[in-house]
């Protein structure tokens, strides 16, 4: 029987339909193997969010040949949607799939021969309609579950791809995620994280995301997070849920993107600072622990010193409590690009240095504010006699002990912090 291993780039999207491919494999009799171990085929899922895309995807392909000359090699996800012939030309790659394609992996496999000449297989992007369904469910910890709700964007950022890679936003059913949700719980996981694209975009019939929240508050499991959501699509009905929910984590992913009026017009956001700082009081305001955190870009085209001193001015005066910051990355077709003002890698360099340190010093405060107080934790992975989880609010958690194999919430209380590794932690007397 042939064997397959998988790779994942980018984001949790992409690794719970990574984790679907890797089912139909071994629904079909493949033997799944680990990243690195030599297999007879191999299959890349990519991400298009930086222009490293393709110097990645051509590492992993020829350190995967290195290993093993004659593993077929199928490249799909994102970056194979949008530059298929730039892979194709990769060496060693057999087949590339679109997005719409990646969801029928399995039809377009034969004999796994290699040839000289790769196949790609693409449609266009305004045909990606279909939802591939996905949960990524075979992590050895079996505590924590990524469950696909929703998909595309109809938003136009103007530095984004994803709109171009994805197609325009569409939803699960709320009965198919239920469905999805059960298998999870079946297989032993204690907290299931929404993910989409757009997850505040959620929209089924007459279903939005508020009435999802509700359904899976209902559910067997311990915990229900949200992966991220747009500032604009955060309603009061939302933050009232979060507030009474037991089961519902502590926790928003917010992307900000800048702090400049201006700039956000530019990258045509839906909101300005003042709406999106309205959002964030109101969370902290009624939601008890919450942790927020944000997504920043810092180079945008035209982002002068006093646009950056703006953002960080914001951002310290805000209560969030970490950052994810990104350099801005040209990319092609997008509208972002041809903008004049470009910011050189040296400042951006600067400015990303910047923020990351200001990112440090929120989460060591918030981190900090724990020092002494108990929260549950749910243990995720077990090395070295510690075991490691997080906490509702986000909190990354490292206690002596190995209690993985329980898979239950185990209650803690935090010693130690240097804000950026692991909060040491001791179980009770
Ligand atoms: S909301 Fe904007 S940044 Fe996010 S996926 Fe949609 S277009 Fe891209």
């Amino acid at each position: 029987m042939k064997s397959v291993s998988l790779h994942t780039l980018g984001c949790k999207l992409n690794y719970s339909e990574t984790s679907t491919i890797g089912k139909s494999f071994s629904e079909k009799g493949f033997t799944l193997r680990e990243y690195g171990e030599p297999a007879d085929i191999f299959v890349l899922n990519t991400c298009s969010v930086t222009e490293n895309a393709d110097r990645e995807c051509r590492q992993i392909v020829r350190s995967v040949l290195r290993k093993n000359p004659d593993t077929y090699v199928i490249v799909t996800g994102c970056y194979a949607q949008l530059q298929p012939d730039e892979i194709a030309g990769i060496d060693g790659v057999d087949l590339v799939l679109g997005i719409n394609e990646k969801l029928h992996l399995m039809d377009y496999i034969d004999n796994f021969e290699k040839r000289d000449l790769s196949c790609i297989y693409r449609e266009s992007h305004e045909k990606a309609t279909d939802f591939f369904e996905a949960y990524s469910a075979d992590t050895d910890s079996r505590t924590r579950a990524f469950l696909k709700i929703q998909d595309g964007c109809n938003y136009k950022c103007s530095f984004c791809t994803i709109p171009l890679a994805r197609g325009t936003s569409r939803s699960l059913s709320p009965e198919k995620i239920l469905v999805n949700a059960q298998k999870i719980i079946d297989a032993g996981y204690r907290e299931i994280v929404l993910t989409g694209v757009n997850t505040g975009d959620y929209s089924f019939e007459n279903y939005r995301l508020i009435d999802i929240l509700k359904l899976t508050d209902g559910l067997d499991i311990d915990r229900i997070r949200l992966s991220s959501i747009e500032p604009n699509l955060i309603t009061d009905e939302i933050i009232s849920f979060a507030k009474d929910s037991e089961k519902f984590c502590s926790h928003f992913h917010i992307p900000l993107q800048s702090g400049d009026n201006e700039i956000l017009r530019s990258m045509r956001r839906r909101y300005n600072r003042e709406q999106y700082r309205d959002t964030i009081l109101k969370l902290k305001e009624n939601i008890k622990d919450i942790c927020i955190g944000a997504d920043v870009i810092v180079g945008y085209p035209g982002e002068t010193d006093g646009n950056f001193q703006n953002t960080l001015e914001f951002i310290n005066d805000l209560p969030l409590n970490y950052l994810h910051v990104f350099s801005y990355s040209e990319r092609r077709n997008t509208d972002a690009v041809n903008l004049p003002g470009k910011v050189s890698i040296r400042d951006r360099k600067l400015r990303s240095g910047i923020l990351r340190r200001l990112s440090d010093s929120k989460r060591f405060e918030f981190y900090s504010g724990y020092i002494g107080k108990r929260l549950s934790v749910l243990p995720e992975s077990c090395k070295d006699g510690f075991t490691e989880g997080l906490t509702s609010n986000y909190i990354r958690v490292k206690f002596s002990g190995e209690s993985l194999t329980e898979n239950r919430l185990v209650n803690v209380k935090l010693t130690r912090t240097d804000g950026v590794k692991p909060v040491f932690a001791e179980l009770p007397d």
